[in-house]
């Protein structure tokens, strides 16, 4: 008869039950129905119970600065707790019936629910509460927020800005105090002044990207900007519809998303090359950098080889031996051996020209998402 009292065993297991002196709630978790009130202490809970609604208050002062919608609430109890309570129910024979952590987060969360008008969620709740309650029933009360997780495009018109910041030196990224929970160096980079806006933003830490692609630190970003994604831990705002950042040159449009992508997409980069030659260019010269559309342009990555696609190719003389070659390719083609032809890549574009080129620099003029 597992989860079941039948009424005709209510009284004997009050009468049972009366030997040990439990709290209100902590009978009814075994299935009686009290309503004493105790001169000392429960047997089981030692006054746990009876701090349902000091406890709601401590809990509501944890998640004053956050936004939510949905909530859950979790516990660590004292051993002994389900010690005593394991060791009535063995001498009463009370099976099935729910655990006093059950009981606790339960209640608790209809009184947030009631209170704050959130909802308990299960699987992905806005934010998570954790108590922590030691044997003295001195309770710690800790909440913390589901990451946020944003899609956004950067423009870049500055230039000696690099797209990555490195790790804090003290934490490694993990944040700590030195690095202002940001887990970065500084914020002197597209990552840095983003990050730092971010957190302002969303009052969260440790903001994370992941960059469709990258430039030099010298090139310029523009059309609609370079995609990325980002991920804010604890973040106390969380109902955005869209950000935006400005700073240092960088500009940043981002909004929330559910999920973040689990493998890198697919992109097509418009690239702007400005190309010097050591020799001076012919018509001809030029003719066969346009000829370089639809061809693949191969590679050794790591110890495989790979191949990138050029899609469009078109060429402008500046004079006898600049150029611009404005070209459109698979995203992740590696411009500058592209150009110098150094490390293994063919075609090239010294190859091609029959000279010695150079890169002199390359602006990013669009990416586009497949
Ligand atoms: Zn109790
Ligand atoms: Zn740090």
């Amino acid at each position: 008869m597992e989860g079941l009292v039948l009424a005709h065993d209510r009284n004997s297991l009050a009468a049972q039950l009366k030997q040990y002196r439990l709290c209100n709630r902590c009978s009814e978790r075994q299935g009686a129905i009290a309503r004493t009130k105790l001169s000392q202490p429960c047997f089981i809970c030692r006054g746990l119970m009876e701090k349902l609604d000091s406890l709601t208050e401590k809990i509501k002062t944890a998640i004053c600065d956050y936004e939510f919608d949905t909530f859950l609430v979790g516990a660590t109890l004292p051993t002994q707790i389900y010690e005593r309570e394991d060791a009535l129910r063995a001498r009463l024979k009370i099976r099935g019936m729910e655990s006093v952590k059950n009981q606790l987060t339960r209640e608790l969360g209809m009184r947030l629910a009631r209170q704050t008008r959130g909802k308990v969620d299960y699987l992905r709740p806005d934010i998570t509460i954790s108590l922590a309650i030691d044997k003295e029933n001195s309770i710690d009360v800790t909440a913390k927020s589901r990451p946020l997780a944003l899609a956004g495009r950067y423009t870049k018109k500055a230039s000696g800005m690099p797209q990555k910041q490195d790790r804090c030196p003290d934490c490694e990224g993990k944040g700590c105090g030195s690095c202002n929970h940001s887990g970065l160096s500084g914020y002197d980079s597209i990552e840095g002044v983003i990050a730092k806006k971010l957190m302002a933003i969303t009052k969260g830490i440790t903001p994370r990207f992941s960059w469709i692609g990258s430039e030099d630190q010298n090139s310029q970003v523009l059309g609609k900007g370079r995609p990325f994604y980002a991920r804010v831990s604890d973040p106390r705002k969380r109902n955005f519809r869209k950000i935006t950042i400005r700073g240092n040159g960088v500009q940043a449009i981002l909004s929330t998303v559910d999920e973040l992508p689990t493998t890198q997409p697919r992109f097509i980069v418009k690239t702007r090359i400005h190309i010097r030659c050591d020799k001076n260019l012919t018509k001809k010269e030029l003719q066969a950098l346009r000829e370089l559309a639809g061809r693949e342009v191969s590679y050794r990555n790591r110890s495989k080889m790979a191949t990138k696609r050029i899609r469009s190719a078109s060429v402008r003389r500046i004079d006898s031996n600049n150029l611009v070659l404005t070209v459109v390719a698979d995203g992740g083609l590696m411009i500058k051996q592209f150009v110098g032809g150094e490390e293994y890549m063919k075609p090239n574009i010294s190859e091609v020209l029959g000279c010695k080129c150079e890169c002199v620099r390359f602006d990013i003029l669009d990416v586009e998402l497949q």
